[in-house]
């Protein structure tokens, strides 16, 4: 054995021997009863980040302790192709050679984005593997792959067919000048002065910076504790227009800022992201103003035809002229978002979206947490899954990325020839406009080969397919939510419908994820999982919290307080850090990165090592009197002693971990090993007489302890116990009962 413990040549050594003998491949054995975890999948474009490692720790605790007990394990790994971040970090890299995607078609940036993916996707996959986990990479999934994609297609079909899906508008971040929608980090945020408008509003005087929408306006909106306004909500105010009156209804929201302006705001939810969601909570009427050219539309009467910036200067002269502005602030200063590739102002606007009915949906998925069907830990979290679901809302499911599953619905050209397209055409010129319009210049195929994005109105016309129609037909150009296609993880990942693996695996047994995606991921997966199987994928959730910076703030670039892990597994090894993340977890809550922890795990590992050199030193000196459980003859009540302690170690490891409080497992294991073996037993077996008999003792409870301990820090247990013991390797053998 060597003098020292090395994590850096036993870790990666250790690893291989694992893989080389096909430990961790999961196997159908009817005997065996099935233990499956499906890995949360990381951005197969990323880094591996500590939330990442806390992750695998877990994950990996679960299925050593499970398999050892004798359980068929399953871990599956799988990537994800992180939709829209993937798009971002792609754009500045197609920003450093002077493009941008507005450059290609559609399906060309597609391609270009897979290879991107593809290239950069096996450094995550090694990071993962550095850390040890026992993961089935022969069964790995990225999501993206045909399998996924056809299992979404299916679900997205029945759903169509069962009356599930239906197309409503949905607020979105439009440029008029690029004719396109960006998301929410694709916009740029500045600060910049513009007039704000007092206009009297029926009862009221309101501020705004735009009042050329008040067209759309559906209703005003204050704090409901404000005790100016108080009397009027729920009432109808009359307001003196520019083209007719408004009826416009008072709603209490706790959206609106009492300070700001006169604390009464118009709402249009046509035209505002917050205005769009105080909508959708009060069921308001969303009425457009703005059309996708920038313009005003018939909806503003003799305004219809002018620019935003001239509306906005005919709609002032008019309300002046019939004395409905009270005052202009031409001091005010207010952040404003423009687009990241030409700066143009943002428009918000709505656009049609295909949405899910999610009412008979989400009910099954509801049920079976409330009545414990699946089980969620910690405990209290249950509260955000219960509340979160009881307000869900039908679910907007398209996105305006490239990088993601396309909607397969197709619109025929002649049935629906108000769609506005956006297309390169041959001489890779970016043309906008009606598809009617459009296709008297162009050929069909010049416009679909070089298509780019396509807006179909609300009541368009479509096809739901995975192959093309024959005739002019364009693909939707949105893809589904990332949401969408990734509550179908477990699923997929098992070879649903009719594989053998699904048959055996699935369900599986724990889903252990972050506590932040709960409401997003978390009931996705319970609800398609109910929906296509009948069955909740999991039975228990665990959610981890979030791991901080050293300082206890929330790590971030630009406090530069990011923690690179594999900082720490190069420095201290992967059992160190793994360890240290599991003891400072307490038990699902956010905590700061225990780095001291870190270094004394890896103490941990040294005394263990020092530990198992002693034993051996013996063993040379001395004939072991092997320690069988039970046969307590000529053994001395102190031996009784530690066998006993050993007895409950193994009682209260097995029922923390049932309860999924892994700091407390972790707690347990170390403080036997470090106190009760090493600071005690040790010492005493020193001074006896009948060596051979204490040493069998001693070997017995340190081994035993070392199959406890590998759940936790498997590679030097596992390097250990190859020196001590001949049996296979250490997670080859069974679990102590
Ligand atoms: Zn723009």
């Amino acid at each position: 054995m060597e003098k020292k413990y090395d994590h850096k040549i036993q870790e990666p050594e250790i690893q291989k021997k694992w893989e080389e003998k096909g430990i961790f491949t999961g196997k159908i054995d009817k005997n065996k009863k099935p233990f499956t975890i499906v890995l949360p999948p990381p951005n197969a474009n990323g880094k591996l980040h500590t939330g990442h490692v806390l992750m695998l720790a877990i994950e990996d605790i679960l299925i050593r302790w499970k398999k050892m007990q004798g359980y068929s394990t399953l871990w599956v790994p799988g990537t994800d192709h992180a939709g829209f971040e993937t798009q971002v970090v792609f754009e500045r890299h197609l920003k450093e050679k002077g493009k941008s995607r507005f450059d290609y078609d559609r399906d060309s940036l597609y391609k270009e984005i897979w290879d991107f993916v593809q290239e950069n996707k096996g450094v995550i996959e090694s990071q993962i593997k550095s850390m040890g986990p026992g993961l089935d990479w022969t069964r790995y999934t990225f999501t993206l792959d045909d399998k996924v994609v056809d299992t979404v297609y299916e679900t997205f079909q029945r759903m169509v067919e069962e009356g599930m899906v239906y197309r409503d508008d949905y607020i979105v971040n439009y440029c008029p000048k690029c004719g396109t929608t960006f998301a929410d980090l694709e916009l740029r945020h500045v600060t910049r002065k513009d007039p704000l408008y007092y206009m009297k509003y029926g009862p009221f005087v309101v501020a705004t910076t735009r009042p050329e929408t008040k067209f759309g306006d559906t209703a005003v909106a204050v704090h409901p504790n404000d005790e100016r306004y108080k009397e009027y909500i729920g009432k109808e105010i009359e307001v003196e227009g520019l083209n007719g009156n408004l009826k416009l209804k008072v709603i209490g929201d706790t959206f609106v800022d009492p300070k700001f302006g006169t604390g009464v705001v118009k709402v249009t939810p046509a035209h505002d992201k917050n205005d769009y969601e105080a909508g959708r909570r009060h069921s308001l009427e969303i009425k457009s103003v703005i059309g996708l050219d920038g313009k005003l539309n018939e909806n503003t009467g003799p305004y219809v035809g002018l620019s935003v910036e001239e509306g906005r200067k005919k709609v002032v002269e008019d309300l002046q002229r019939k004395g409905l502005m009270i005052k202009i602030d031409y001091d005010y200063e207010h952040t404003v978002s423009v687009c990241y590739k030409g700066g143009h102002d943002i428009e918000p606007t709505v656009l049609p979206n295909w949405f899910i009915k999610v009412e008979n949906f989400k009910k099954p998925a509801l049920d079976v947490v409330i009545n414990k069907e699946v089980k969620i830990y910690p405990r209290w979290r249950e509260i955000t899954y219960v509340k979160w679901m009881e307000e869900m809302r039908d679910w907007p499911i398209s996105r305006q990325v490239v990088w993601g599953i396309r909607i397969p619905a197709w619109y025929s050209v002649e049935e629906n020839p108000s769609i506005q397209v956006t297309f390169l055409n041959k001489k890779k010129e970016r043309i906008t406009g009606k598809v009617s319009d459009l296709i008297k210049k162009y050929s069909f195929s010049e416009i679909e080969e070089g298509l780019q994005s396509l807006i179909a109105p609300k009541n368009a016309k479509s096809i739901i397919s995975k192959a093309r129609p024959n005739g002019n037909y364009l693909q939707e150009t949105d893809t589904f939510d990332t949401w969408f296609s990734s509550g179908h993880w477990p699923l997929v990942t098992l070879g649903y419908p009719n594989s053998d693996d699904f048959h055996y695996f699935y369900p599986t047994s724990v889903m252990e994820t972050g506590w932040e995606i709960i409401r997003f991921w978390v009931s996705r997966m319970i609800m398609f999982g109910i929906y296509l199987t009948g069955k909740p994928p999991f039975s228990d959730v665990y959610l981890h919290g979030l791991v901080r910076a050293i300082d206890g703030k929330k790590m971030s670039k630009s406090l530069g307080n990011v923690i690179d892990p594999l900082d720490y597994v190069s420095e201290y090894g992967a059992d160190a850090l793994r360890m240290g993340l599991i003891s400072g977890t307490a038990n699902g809550k956010d905590f700061a990165f225990p780095r001291d922890k870190v270094v004394a795990y890896r103490n941990f590992a040294n005394k263990l090592w020092n530990m198992a050199r002693f034993i051996l030193l013996l063993m040379e000196n001395n004939e072991v009197v092997e320690y069988k459980e039970g046969n307590d003859k000529n053994i001395t009540d102190v031996d009784k002693e530690i066998i006993q302690k050993l007895r409950s170690l193994i009682y209260g490891v097995n029922n923390s971990l049932e309860k999924f409080r892994f700091s407390d497992a972790s707690d347990l294991i170390y403080q036997f090993m470090w106190h009760e073996v090493a600071d005690n037993y040790i010492e005493y077996v020193k001074t006896r007489e009948d060596k051979g008999v204490a040493l069998g003792v001693l070997k017995y409870v340190f081994t035993t302890g070392l199959k406890v301990l590998h759940p936790f820090m498997p590679f030097v247990t596992e390097a250990i116990w190859s020196n001590i013991e001949t049996n296979g390797l250490l997670i080859e053998n069974r679990w102590p009962e």
